[in-house]
């Protein structure tokens, strides 16, 4: 039985091996032949995992041109990226733009421990921290959260702190002021609808299939605001912050008559200096020169533009993405290595090129 069982796990390995939906990168650079780039994305509800997706396909339809085949891991969100392509386990990530910040600058889950090897590659669709409750919680605004079941998001995820943050600027200790839970995002929607909890947060791209589930059961639920005077006080104190609304156009089910206000953040695309200047630079390259066709594989990236995927970064730009920016006269690069974009006849710094 045992044996059986050992021959048959070989079995499927060694398929999965011939048809690639496993991959050995020791061995692929040691053929010299295909180099394999990984990305972290998030749960498979959310939007960087199908973002991942997109980009993984525009990357490998020039695998034969640049040798480099992209693949995609579902991961626990931003946090989780950062790390990992720290550590060289994911050459990729997508994180959010705070995240980003804050593991550059010693803060939050890397405080007094700044992160200088990350790289910002381009940012993506814009994030809202978005509050979804049961119409039956009677959760109507975020002080109504007073001792109800919440889910503030997993540890790894980029939405944990933004729930923390929203809830402290209320005057909600999530410790001590909710029955706070914490799973993964992908399986929040159904904890709600079967009335396990009464509200989850996630800082997401809309529409995701996270709050299609959330809003199309048997169970009413709405969109809460996440605003009011802690809030703008919030936003105004952190760099990172911005307002934003949950564009409930996506979700015609949900008990809400107009766009929900909260504050939001970006999806940004992440390496490590580690990572060759040639992958980079090919990654970046594809998806700028591709830009029309990536742009109409996900509903989020609606008002997405060349210009404004230079914007919301804040680690230093890798240089394999520079070059191809400077190549395609989207920036110049000045002798201290300051990246400047052209603005109404200025030249305005966006950033620096890492090392
Ligand atoms: N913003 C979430 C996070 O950083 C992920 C959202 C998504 O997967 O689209 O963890």
């Amino acid at each position: 039985m045992k044996k059986s069982l050992t021959a048959n796990i070989m079995f499927l390995f060694v398929f999965f091996l011939f048809t690639g939906l496993v991959t050995l990168p020791a061995q692929a650079g040691k053929a010299g032949k295909t180099v394999f780039a990984t990305i972290g994305t998030g749960g498979i509800t959310g939007v960087y995992y199908p973002t991942g997706g997109a980009i993984a396909k525009i990357v490998n339809e020039k695998k034969e041109q640049y040798g480099i085949r992209c693949t995609v891991e579902a991961t626990a969100g931003s946090v989780f990226n950062v790390n990992a392509v720290l550590s060289g386990d994911l050459e990729f990530g997508i994180v959010q733009s705070d995240r980003q910040y804050q593991a550059l600058n010693g803060l939050e889950e890397w405080k007094d421990k700044p992160q200088k090897d990350l790289r910002s590659v381009f940012s993506i669709h814009p994030e809202s921290v978005t509050l979804v409750a049961t119409v039956e919680s009677g959760i109507k605004t975020m002080t109504d959260m007073k001792d109800k079941r919440v889910n503030i998001g997993n540890p790894g995820s980029g939405q944990r702190q933004n729930s923390i943050d929203a809830l402290t600027a209320v005057g909600l200790d999530y410790e001590k002021d909710i029955k706070k839970e914490e799973v993964k995002a992908a399986e929040a929607p159904g904890l709600l609808q079967d009335g396990r909890i009464d509200a989850f947060f996630y800082t997401v791209g809309h529409p995701s299939g996270a709050f299609k589930e959330a809003t199309a059961g048997a169970t009413k639920v709405c969109f809460v605001p996440i605003s009011g005077p802690g809030i703008d006080k919030l936003i105004s104190e952190k760099p990172y912050y911005a307002k934003a609304v949950v564009p409930v156009k996506h979700y015609p089910t949900a008990q809400n008559d107009g766009n929900v206000e909260t504050f939001g953040v970006k999806a940004t695309f992440v390496t490590s200096s580690k990572v060759s200047e040639k992958v980079v630079y090919a990654v970046t390259k594809e998806i700028f020169e591709n830009f029309e066709a990536f742009k109409s594989l996900h509903p989020a990236y609606e008002d997405l533009t060349k210009e404004n995927m230079l914007e919301g970064l804040s680690a230093p730009f890798h240089p394999g993405a520079v070059k191809y920016y400077k190549e395609a006269k989207m920036v110049e690069v000045d002798k201290s290595r300051n990246v400047l974009i052209e603005k109404d006849g200025k030249k305005v710094k966006i950033g620096t090129v890492g090392k």
